[in-house]
């Protein structure tokens, strides 16, 4: 699609009629692509790519597969291709023949299923982002204490389905401030509160005042759960939308920090747009847009955002300008099970 939208105006096929054609071409026109930076692949996606496709080269031309519970990362891209290279991905590890190597997901897991590999003699390697694991300590440690831990995060998502399961009698969940007025907890003076790592910053911290508002005496984590490249995201593609006519970010429909940057777009006051790739641009979108902002979820790789600059030239002269609130230098080693052999 990305090469057909450049060959269509290349060839000047834009205006040649066709209502398909006739909307294409209605859309072209010189444009400034503002890039948001930081965006694309964060340092903990980048690891959990790294295991599987290192267990990957390791076990190439044996009869071992590798298998992984979930997908490796919210990305749909990232998980067919790994497929494509053999990577089998399962939903739970009762998919995964006893004594097999099985990845964990950077989104991490409850202790029910570690046990549960581990009851299954299953070889596990565990691509949990380090700062998910941050929280699940945390979870740990509030509830050793005996106090309510009050989870803030969206219901369903892996991450917390994981922090939950670090303490599931000890934890609730809340998502909004209504959830914290509905609260009841056994003992108001012992709360605490803890994160998903990929939410809305100004969203949460509305949830957190509520929650002190009611708990007085509430205790959080010592540094922020919402993640560096969750903060760093949210503030570039602030920066960008604020400039621009239109934003699209790059990134899968159950990518919970690329949905977030859409939202924060959107409650900016520019029109902003996810997509999984340049199939996904809709020619009314960027019609009338002098400026296009565009920025990518942190499981989204930088492949596609070169794709989508390409497609946006297919429809114009494209200037690419890069807006950088941040440098990022943040690395994570991978595991041992991963770095040993
Ligand atoms: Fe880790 Fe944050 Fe990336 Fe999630 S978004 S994998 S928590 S660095």
């Amino acid at each position: 699609m990305v090469l057909a939208v450049g060959a269509m105006a290349s060839a000047g096929l834009l205006g040649a009629g066709g209502p398909v054609r006739a909307v294409w071409a209605r859309a072209v026109r010189p444009r400034t692509v503002l890039l948001a930076s930081p965006r694309s692949l964060c340092a903990g996606v980048e690891r959990a790519i790294e295991v599987v496709e290192t267990l990957l080269e390791r076990y190439s031309g044996t009869d071992r597969a590798v298998f992984v519970r979930k997908q490796i990362v919210h990305n749909t891209h990232v998980v067919r291709d790994l497929e494509s290279r053999g990577a089998v991905f399962v939903d739970e590890l009762d998919e995964v023949p006893d004594g097999a190597v099985v990845v964990f997901s950077a989104h991490g897991v409850s202790p029910a299923v570690r046990e549960e590999a581990a009851r299954r003699g299953l070889e596990v390697v565990d691509a949990t982002c380090p700062l998910v694991t941050k929280v699940h300590a945390e979870a740990r440690r509030f509830a050793a204490r005996r106090d309510t831990v009050v989870l803030v995060g969206h219901a369903g998502h892996e991450e917390v389905e994981g922090t939950l399961g670090e303490a599931p009698q000890a934890t609730v969940l809340v998502q909004s401030p209504g959830d914290v007025a509905a609260l009841r907890v056994p003992d108001p003076g012992r709360v605490s509160y803890l994160t998903q790592t990929t939410l809305a910053l100004d969203e949460t911290a509305e949830v957190i005042t509520a929650l002190k508002k009611r708990f007085p005496g509430i205790r959080g984590p010592g540094s922020d759960d919402i993640c560096y490249a969750t903060t760093n995201r949210q503030h570039a593609v602030q920066a960008v939308a604020a400039r621009a006519d239109v934003a699209l970010v790059v990134g899968s429909g159950n990518s919970s920090n690329s949905v977030r940057l859409v939202e924060l777009a959107r409650r900016g006051g520019t029109p902003a747009y996810l997509i999984d790739d340049a199939t996904g641009i809709r020619p009314e979108w960027v019609r009338d847009a002098d400026v296009v902002g565009l920025s990518a979820g942190a499981s989204a790789p930088q492949a596609l955002v070169d794709e989508v600059i390409v497609a946006l030239g297919g429809l114009g002269p494209v200037t690419v300008r890069e807006h950088t609130t941040v440098t990022e230098t943040v690395a994570f080693g991978l595991p041992a099970a991963v770095r040993s052999q």
